[in-house]
């Protein structure tokens, strides 16, 4: 990556008017099988001078001028889009986008996700919603609410970032979540490391007690995959699997993962 340039308001908000934001897709698959359940959508800019902009360079940006609906609304709407298209091509996925909890203000927000789910043909069951605190939040009552309607409304609520300061066990009390990622800070290296290993097994028990979907992020090479097969993690996402992609390129992944997959298995 090269070295980290932070954009202006208006560089900003002219990307997201302009279709210069692109969606990229990194697949989440089953640990115990390999079969990939869903992707999540991780947004770039393709900058017309600087290449290929990273997230970190424009979401804060975002958040911080007013920019986030616009945003969330160009790339749910593109996300949305292509799941019907790998459904009419015969793919079956759960689609995560990334929503900020500056999305989570205006009570409109859940009727508005709503919308744009069933104009595209989409299922709320289809759509995961992943929440991450992006600072420190003086009031939670509207982002509890909005998030209590959505998931009334079907769709699925996913934990991000669970043991960093951005994820908190008062949230898990207050949020009916569907799916918890236990963070790649905690996953990679975890299987040689005692401290790590506590950290992702007490994170792993706690899903399982609250009865939801165990995601690990950051798997990263063959060790943390054997890991998380023996700990009987319920999904993997991480550069082993795959990195982000542009959606043209799934299904060539997908060949070349149930090949690596089958390898795998032949060995275990
Ligand atoms: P995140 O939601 O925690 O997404 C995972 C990040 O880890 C992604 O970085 C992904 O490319 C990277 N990653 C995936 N596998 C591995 C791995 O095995 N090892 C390592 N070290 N990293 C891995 P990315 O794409 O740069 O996104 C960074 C963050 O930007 C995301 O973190 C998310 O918080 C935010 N973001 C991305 N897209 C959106 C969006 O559309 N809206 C909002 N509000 N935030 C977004
Ligand atoms: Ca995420
Ligand atoms: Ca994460």
């Amino acid at each position: 990556r090269k070295p980290k340039k932070i954009y202006s308001m208006d560089e900003v908000r002219h990307a997201i008017h302009n279709n210069e934001l692109v969606n990229y897709y990194q697949p989440k698959v089953v640990v115990a099988t390999g079969e990939m359940v869903g992707v999540e959508t991780l947004v770039r800019w393709r900058h017309p001078q600087d290449c290929m902009v990273f997230p970190d360079q424009f979401i804060g940006v975002a958040e911080a001028h007013g920019l986030i609906d616009d945003l969330t609304r160009v790339v749910l709407t593109e996300a949305l889009a292509q799941t019907k298209i790998w459904e009419q091509a015969g793919l079956m996925l759960r689609v995560a986008v990334n929503v900020s909890m500056d999305n989570l203000v205006s009570l409109d927000f859940p009727d508005y996700v709503a919308k744009l789910a069933a104009e595209a043909g989409v299922q709320p069951q289809q759509v995961v919603l992943e929440v991450t605190e992006s600072q420190l939040m003086r009031d939670l009552r509207a982002p509890l609410e909005i998030l209590t309607r959505l998931r009334l409304k079907r769709f699925r609520l996913s934990i991000d970032d669970f043991g960093t300061g951005n994820s908190s066990l008062a949230q898990l009390r207050d949020i009916p979540f569907d799916e918890l990622k236990i963070d790649q800070t905690f996953v990679h290296g975890a299987y040689a490391n005692k401290t790590l290993r506590a950290m992702y097994d007490a994170s792993l028990q706690l899903a399982r007690q609250l009865n939801m979907d165990v995601v690990a992020e950051g798997v990263e090479d063959r060790a943390d995959w054997d890991f998380l097969h023996r700990t009987g993690c319920d999904l993997a996402q991480g550069y082993f699997i795959a990195r982000p992609m542009p959606a043209a390129d799934l299904h060539d992944w997908i060949d070349d993962w149930h090949e690596r997959v089958s390898g795998f298995s032949a060995k275990d």
